[in-house]
């Protein structure tokens, strides 16, 4: 009854630990989902290599198969090397919080500035703007018009003044006004140029700012790593704010931010609105920046069903003849869940090797099974000895249930084959790791 079952369990149990081998192919396709996220190339060179040390000798999950154990492992790499947890912003211990954003022109710093200002103001902070982008009246304009939509006063003093004398102005102003924090806007190029740099580099003696942010677009691509690099060294940032992540980008901008200046992303914008500003979560990165979110969550599914098992308690009915109808349940369910996560797994290429034909076949026997315990008592689940002994009670379950005496009679069977079985497979293993419904 349980042989499609079975086979599906044993196509889905896959090997046992990663090495060089099994996780040469996978590895290829992980370096080139980073690359098409638009991580630059040197970043990936070093996170493979690095990754591939690690992964080497690393144990399997029972039920998940090698490459996909890579793709975790890769995973939870990322997050880390994006810093783990978010990073907060860091505020002045007296006087006001200056926050300095650079960039290149259009990344979204004017739209940053005043997202930033309604961020703030949620958490109870007063909020000052200042316009340092002086080559475009328009520029001032625009923070002019997104402070006042947002609520928050905007410090400006036209295009004759140069922009870190209008910093100084603006921070004088912001102290006699006594507010938490400065946000001051400043003016992008195209292209990194000396001019550009000469000025932050003066804005920022002037300000003496508690965070520089580099505003950096996620459609960014192999040039974020040449973007960060250098601002690092020329002006010196804290930290980052990620751009229009609404786009279609993947985002690898984010992980050449962190590996090249050592500094986190802190912020991310996703969307025009003055509300699409965020805590920058490197987990939800990670899973973007990868593109492989199902195989992440069936990873995570195939953890969860070998929790559910609870191993020590089945271990001990086992040893003790106990394993009764309701255990059976369990496990035949937890295999057949497996079986339907594959499903979405056979869609990957290169991994599906359960075919849908048994994963039916599994999923057909199992309902049949079910409807026959459930029509069992709770006693006779518990001692499958009582319908061993009684055909008046195998006749019972099978009219209740709608299937033969024959398909009860196989199933009692079927358990004392299993509790043999298993007994005798307890008796092989050492520390008692799990036994699979398979031998
Ligand atoms: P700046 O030159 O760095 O100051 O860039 P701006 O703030 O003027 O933004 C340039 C354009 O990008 C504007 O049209 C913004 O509305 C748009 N923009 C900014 N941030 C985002 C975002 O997070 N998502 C989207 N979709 N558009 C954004
Ligand atoms: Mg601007």
């Amino acid at each position: 009854l349980t042989t499609g079952l079975e086979s599906a369990w044993n196509k889905l149990k896959g090997e046992e630990v990663l090495t060089k081998e099994n996780i040469f192919e996978p590895m290829r396709d992980i370096r080139r989902a980073l690359l098409e996220a638009d991580v630059s190339l040197p970043v990936v060179r070093r996170f493979v290599e690095d990754v591939t040390d690690q992964a080497v000798g690393v144990g399997v999950i029972r039920g998940v198969k090698p490459d996909q154990q890579l793709v975790k492992i890769v995973h939870d790499e990322l997050v880390k090397l994006m810093g783990g947890e978010f990073s907060e912003l860091v505020f002045a211990e007296t006087g006001p919080t200056v926050i300095l954003l650079a960039g290149l022109q259009g990344v979204g710093k004017t739209t940053v500035c005043a997202k930033l200002a309604s961020y703030l103001k949620k958490q109870g902070k007063s909020c000052m703007l200042v316009a340092g982008d002086i080559y475009r009246p328009a520029a001032i304009d625009q923070l002019a018009i997104l402070g006042k939509k947002v609520g928050v006063p905007v410090y400006t003093a036209g295009t004759n003044v140069k922009p870190s004398e209008i910093a100084k102005q603006g921070l004088e102003e912001a102290k006699k006004k006594n507010i938490d924090v400065v946000v001051v806007d400043t003016a992008g190029r195209l292209q990194i140029d000396k001019a550009m740099m000469d000025e932050l580099k003066e804005v920022k003696r002037v300000l003496n700012p508690t965070e520089t942010l580099l505003v950096v677009d996620a459609m960014t691509g192999q040039e974020a790593a040449a973007l960060v690099s250098s601002f690092n060294l020329e002006i010196g940032i804290t930290g980052a704010i990620l751009t229009k992540l609404d786009g279609d980008s993947r985002g690898g901008a984010a992980l050449s931010v962190k590996e090249i200046s050592g500094k986190p992303i802190k912020l991310v914008g996703q969307g025009e609105r003055m509300e699409d500003l965020e805590p920058f979560y490197p987990e939800r990165m990670a899973g973007r920046i990868l593109g492989m979110g199902d195989v992440l969550s069936f990873v995570e599914k195939a953890k969860e069903v070998m929790q559910q098992e609870d191993a020590e308690e089945l271990q001990k009915k086992i040893t003790s003849s106990k394993f009764d109808f309701n255990d059976f349940l369990k496990q035949t369910r937890a295999v057949a869940r497996m079986g339907s996560v594959s499903r979405v797994i056979g869609m990957i290429p290169g991994m599906g090797k359960v075919t849908p034909a048994q994963i039916r076949e599994a999923e057909k026997n199992l309902k049949i099974m079910e409807a026959m315990i459930e029509k069992m008592t709770p006693e006779e689940r518990e001692k499958p000895e009582l319908l061993a002994e009684s055909p008046f009670r195998r006749k019972r379950v099978a009219k209740d249930s709608g299937k033969t005496e024959q398909q009860v009679s196989q199933l009692v069977a079927q358990i004392f084959q299993m509790r043999v079985r298993m007994k005798k497979l307890m008796g092989v293993m050492e520390g008692g790791s799990m036994p699979t419904l398979s031998n």
